[in-house]
């Protein structure tokens, strides 16, 4: 590759604005970043505009889970991730494979799933038992019940892979534009014509909006109903321990990986829901969520539960009614495509933005039947379908769940260790 390594292109208030771009991109995630990339590959000039950071989103948050087995793109998903450190000419980190431990029957019986799911598509599983478990992870005890080794999937380092898209539609002509907020939009009949900002006017000749838990406001602005729910979610990081032969262990209803450096990093609900004016308004904080998380994290690793979370955090997960993303092109306008991923945006990354630049070039996805992911499944939703499905915010902010007085003390969060 003859990619350059070069800064982010930062362009403060004080940078010229584009007059306009082909295409447009609102949402500086992994979702408009991989789409952006894929469009400029293609010779598309493509602009990326984020009201902030790249990656302030859930993209630089999550747990790095490069396996959607249930998802009309998993094949590409997985034909892909192998390759994108050569495709993107920056690393991701990405390690192929994953084990899932079960500590009960139950567990055990939940992720036969993705066992069955890649076998539908032809992917090899391998049933563990304990013995087997403990051979391939050294963290692990004496209360496993079984485990998997799947033979796809893996994980790679969010923002790594965050910083390589955007590096990456960099070196191929594509633009991006932080600190450039999307308030509005102008419009000819059905045909979006720009985008107004906090810095000005943009045009295009088509746009895409993938801005997260947002993307259902601003399209509301088009007068075009995304459904969407707003979740915090979090995750902890413990000091580094000595490295695994695979890093993408899970399971305990936790997701999560080992990092290069030897950090577990983890996490896994509950979630808390939330008002979509709460992401305008918080920064993402940790709760004493974050201590059930590290009490399943000693439960899945008892070796290592004397291990120390040094960090954690919280992210905005966007969730549409039924779970699945949406990514289609609306019919009422003629250059407008939606995609919001539902919590599964980051490993779908390489496939969601191929998607995206086929409808957008195309008017179709050339790999994938995208039926599932069409705005028009939620035409007959309830209005009130948040509070139907048990996910609206609470009054109040969530009682902590936790027996350990030691989590109850949150100076002593960071730090504690995760069996304490
Ligand atoms: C704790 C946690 C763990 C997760 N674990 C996994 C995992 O293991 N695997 C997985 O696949 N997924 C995981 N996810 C979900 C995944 O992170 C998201 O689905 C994905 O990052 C969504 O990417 P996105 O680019 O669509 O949206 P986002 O990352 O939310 O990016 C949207 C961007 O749009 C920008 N924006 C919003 N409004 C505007 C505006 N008006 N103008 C300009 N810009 C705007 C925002 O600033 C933001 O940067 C996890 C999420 C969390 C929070």
């Amino acid at each position: 590759m003859t990619a350059q390594h070069h800064p982010t292109n930062y362009s403060g208030p004080s940078d010229d604005v584009p007059a306009g771009a082909s295409v447009v991109i609102v949402g500086g995630g992994v979702t408009g970043l991989s789409a952006a990339w894929w469009l400029a590959m293609a010779g598309v000039d493509a602009l990326v505009l984020d009201a902030g950071l790249i990656g302030w989103g859930a993209s630089g948050r999550n747990g790095g889970g490069c396996s959607h087995h249930h998802s009309p793109l998993f094949l590409e998903e997985q034909r892909l991730w192998p390759m994108m450190d050569e495709l993107l000419g920056y690393p991701t980190e990405f390690r192929p494979n994953r084990i899932r431990i079960a500590l009960d029957a139950h567990q055990f019986l939940l992720y036969r799933r993705a066992l069955d799911n890649g076998a539908f598509h032809g992917l090899r599983s391998d049933v563990l038992d304990p013995r087997q478990v403990r051979e391939l992870v050294p963290f692990a005890g004496d209360n496993v019940f079984g485990g998997y080794f799947y033979h796809f999937g893996g994980h790679a380092n969010p923002h790594r892979t965050l910083q390589a898209y955007a590096w990456a539609m960099q070196d191929r002509g594509g633009r991006l534009l932080q600190h450039t907020n999307v308030t509005g939009f102008t419009m000819n009949g059905d045909h979006v014509t720009g985008v107004n900002t906090n810095r000005g006017h943009i045009a295009c000749d088509h746009l895409v909006l993938a801005a997260g838990p947002h993307t259902g406001e601003l399209a509301a602005q088009l007068g075009v109903d995304v459904p969407l729910a707003s979740a915090r979610a979090e995750m902890i990081v413990t000091e580094p321990l000595p490295l695994m032969s695979i890093g993408g262990v899970d399971g305990n209803g936790l997701y999560g990986r080992q990092t290069l450096r030897g950090n577990l990093a983890y996490g896994g609900g509950p979630h808390e829901w939330i008002d979509l004016a709460d992401v305008n308004r918080q920064r993402p904080h940790s709760t004493p969520l974050q201590c059930s998380i590290a009490a399943r994290v000693a439960a899945l690793f008892p070796k290592v539960a004397h291990a120390r979370v040094i960090r954690s955090w919280a992210g905005f997960i966007e969730n549409t009614p039924d779970g699945r993303p949406i990514i289609d092109q609306p019919a009422q306008f003629d250059n407008l495509t939606l995609a919001t991923l539902s919590s599964v945006g980051f490993g779908l990354s390489p496939a969601s933005g191929h998607a995206i630049r086929d409808l957008v070039i195309d008017g179709t996805c050339s790999f994938a039947d995208l039926s599932s992911f069409a705005l028009s499944r939620f035409a007959n939703l309830e209005p009130d379908w948040r509070t139907l499905q048990g996910w609206a915010p609470l009054p109040s902010p969530l009682p902590s769940p936790l027996a350990s007085p030691r989590c109850n003390e949150p100076e002593q969060d960071v730090l504690a260790p995760l069996g304490s």
